[in-house]
């Protein structure tokens, strides 16, 4: 019931055979996952999304297949992540970069003033609330405003976002899917996902990303040349030599992989 109410929910497991997707030695290889778009379905606020209920458990037995070195890699903040992968103990990095957890604890990866977030955070709340449709959303380094219901405002979001970014050298716009987002300079999921593959006990391992957005296309690439397996999650251009249709067919094939 829980479970339920936070937007669990069970599925059924379709045949996991995915053409094309070359095998993996899940025993020499490190597996980086994207989040929304990419194990759950997008929903009109990233507080709607639908997690089987299975997520976590699936997570933990593919971690244990790689040793543990399974990561998600999230554009939201860690803590806004973690209800929906309650089982799961293993590494998270948020923000995409600005922060991780590992062992349990969160830390931030980037100094920001956190004064001038929260002030961001206020004028962009302020500047959705008289924008019905437009959803401001915080994170602990960062804003984003999403326009998923209101696609016609998607350019007073952008102009609005514009002059934040001008205004605040230390802070860039990024674009993602019905959204643009002001975070910190000098983060990105590609440095993380980077960073970790030079350390014990991912280095020397083969690098796996899965990611559905424009901002997952940097690790994807980076993945790609690294000669690991970059695969891109549903439609549009991409870096990645491998695709999946949806959300629906990475699950099943984690589901086949935590089996194997
Ligand atoms: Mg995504």
């Amino acid at each position: 019931m829980y479970y339920e109410m936070i937007g669990f929910t069970g599925e059924p497991h379709s045949d996991p055979c995915v053409p094309g997707m070359p095998e993996v030695d899940l025993g020499t290889s490190s597996v980086f996952l994207d989040f929304d778009g990419t194990l759950v379905d997008l929903a009109d606020s990233p507080d709607a999304i639908v997690v089987p209920e299975d997520m976590a458990m699936t997570l933990e037995a593919v971690a244990q297949k790689c040793n543990g070195r399974l990561v998600i890699v999230t554009g939201r903040s860690v803590a806004s992540v973690e209800p929906y992968l309650g089982g799961f103990a293993g590494p998270i990095i948020g923000g995409p970069g600005a922060e991780e957890r590992i062992d349990g604890v969160t830390s931030r990866c980037i100094a920001v003033d956190d004064h001038v977030v929260a002030r961001m955070g206020d004028m962009a709340e302020a500047f959705a609330a008289t924008h019905p449709g437009l959803l401001a959303e915080r994170k602990p380094t960062g804003i984003v405003i999403h326009f998923r219901s209101a696609e016609d405002l998607a350019a007073d979001a952008y102009a609005f976002l514009r002059v934040l970014d001008e205004t605040h050298p230390g802070f860039e716009l990024h674009h993602s899917k019905m959204a643009y987002e002001l975070r910190p300079k000098g983060i990105g999921k590609e440095l993380s996902i980077q960073r970790h593959m030079e350390a014990a006990p991912f280095a020397g391992t083969l690098p796996i990303f899965f990611g559905d957005d424009v901002t997952d296309e940097p690790a994807l690439q980076w993945v790609g040349v690294s000669g690991g397996l970059a695969v891109k999650v549903g439609e549009g251009d991409t870096a990645a030599s491998n695709r999946v249709e949806d959300p629906r067919t990475v699950r099943n094939l984690l589901r086949s992989w935590a089996k194997a």
